[in-house]
């Protein structure tokens, strides 16, 4: 086996046992990534040197004595994360050039507990998208079928996962970034509860359901990474100050009596036979493990997909107001006697690519004076609803278990002229996004060799509960095993 394809777990042993170094694992995953980034294009930028010294510095800390999870661990972030010194460019023309002057809180954590930076990831531009074709750079391919999307936004971290680039890597997920690729490559992507881990250094899209999360090989894995990434934070106040939990401590204990809730809204048309199939697998092998799966209604998930694309945009359409081209990002030529006006219209038409604009526009139309109580009013009162009958059925039940997407990946160029037809990619993934809860996606295995996961959904903060249920479905099939052939 290649070091690179180490789980963090196992990396773990063996650095301890010093049997490998950070240097010889950080020079595994560097040799993966020129070999094979040509092919899956994954990353927008390498940071091999930055990467050498990091490791270099965390083999000298555990010839010290020190341990940690994640010390001399190679991962990978997501480009709408702030790294110091480094690029970071959200993927989009605005911020091609944009080196970061601060680290985002979850860099600075992974850090102090000597994580190895090997690079940054491929997203759609802004986070806004789910297949990485709306990159202003490039589409990244799917290591299971290099015709096929890796999903998105969070597509370059879950392809690099896939192809064993590193160990981990960081997503974001503001309605299905992290999780809807995880299946569409085969990795576990966790987003956490709303406020468990700091948004400060993230890019913001919508600021109201933006969170960081893992991308890993297994569930054990995701649950190391929480525990250095969560926690209180002076920089963002929606952070809860809640202690976090040790998430690997009950991780393999037995989901025997726990309640399992599958909502019968996840099997309609939109489901092809197949991954109803491979749902009641699932279910079956839930039922093995002694878990109680009941069928529930949950009647407003109909509403995720409109009432997300209302309030997404609007606060978009907010938070992207800050990039005019003077404060930061892409400025046109100025030509004489331009104003301001025009000058603004040039930066931003310029700097923004199609997707992003579509949603400034739509943003700004719900918002506007005539249309707010229509739009944006109503879509935070059905929210409340989507929130309120997760929540209760989340009181009645450990978690509620859905796919993670309606199907597995498409092909590159299949869906993206069709901004709809994307947007329901995100049918199970937004509900509880907009309600803030903890979900995972996990391998659940294979349709016509492309791999599909489903979804653990928990009550807020109930990270550990998930990863438990997560975990004992993992150590009881094997779809988290087979490897893209890359
Ligand atoms: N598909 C969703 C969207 O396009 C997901 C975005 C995300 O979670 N960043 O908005």
């Amino acid at each position: 086996m290649n070091l690179n394809q180490l789980t963090i777990k196992e990396a773990r042993k063996l650095l301890d046992k010093k049997e490998i170094s950070a240097v010889e694992l950080t020079r595994a995953c560097l040799a993966r990534i020129k070999a094979t980034d040509k092919k899956i294009k994954a990353l927008i930028t390498l940071c091999e040197k930055q990467a050498l010294d990091l490791a270099h510095e965390a083999d000298g800390r555990i010839a010290k004595g020190e341990r940690g999870a994640l010390l001399g661990v190679p991962y990978l972030v997501k480009d709408n994360i702030l790294t110091k010194g480094v690029k970071t460019t959200a993927a989009s023309k605005m911020l091609e050039n944009y080196v970061a002057p601060y680290n985002a809180t979850v860099i600075a954590k992974l850090n102090s507990a000597g994580a190895v930076l090997l690079g940054k990831t491929n997203l759609d531009e802004f986070a806004h998208g789910a297949s990485t074709e709306n990159s202003a750079f490039f589409t990244t391919k799917n290591p299971w079928d290099l015709k096929r999307v890796p999903g998105g936004s969070s597509g370059g971290s879950a392809a690099a996962v896939a192809a064993d680039f590193c160990l981990f890597a960081l997503g974001s997920d503001t309605g299905g970034s992290i999780r809807q690729p995880a299946s569409f490559c085969s990795v576990v992507g966790f987003k956490p509860s709303y406020g468990r881990v700091s948004r400060h250094g993230l890019m913001s899209m919508t600021s109201s359901t933006d969170v960081i999360g893992p991308m890993t090989k297994t569930v054990a894995d995701a649950a190391i990474v929480m525990e250095v990434i969560a926690g209180s934070d002076k920089y963002d106040s929606t952070v809860s100050r809640e202690k976090v939990d040790d998430y690997g401590k009950n991780i393999a204990k037995s989901i025997k009596g726990l309640k399992i809730a599958i909502p019968q809204e996840c099997f309609g048309d939109e489901l092809s036979g197949e991954v109803k199939e491979l749902m009641q697998n699932a279910m079956a092998k839930f039922k093995e493990l002694g878990a109680q799966v009941t069928e529930i209604s949950l009647p407003h998930t109909k509403y995720g997909v409109p009432v997300y694309y209302i309030i997404t945009p609007s606060e978009i359409s907010s938070n992207l107001a800050r990039f005019d081209g003077f404060r930061y990002g892409y400025h046109s030529e100025v030509k004489k006697g331009e104003t301001l006006n025009e000058i603004y219209l040039k930066n931003r038409g310029e700097g923004f690519g199609p997707e992003v604009k579509r949603r400034i526009m739509l943003g700004t139309y719900a918002l506007s004076a005539g249309y707010f109580d229509a739009y944006y009013k109503k879509a935070q009162s059905v929210r409340m609803l989507i929130t309120q009958e997760l929540n209760a059925a989340l009181q009645q039940f450990d978690v509620i278990i859905t796919p993670t997407s309606p199907h597995a990946a498409f092909k590159i160029g299949e869906q993206n002229q069709d901004p709809l037809q994307m947007y329901l990619e995100d049918i199970f993934v937004s509900g509880p996004s907009l309600a803030g809860l903890p979900a995972v996606s996990i391998p659940a295995g294979f349709i016509n060799n492309l791999p599909l996961g489903l979804q653990i959904v928990g009550a807020k903060f109930q990270e550990a509960l998930v990863l438990q249920v997560a975990n004992n479905f993992e150590s009881a099939t094997e779809w988290h095993q087979p490897k893209a052939k890359i």
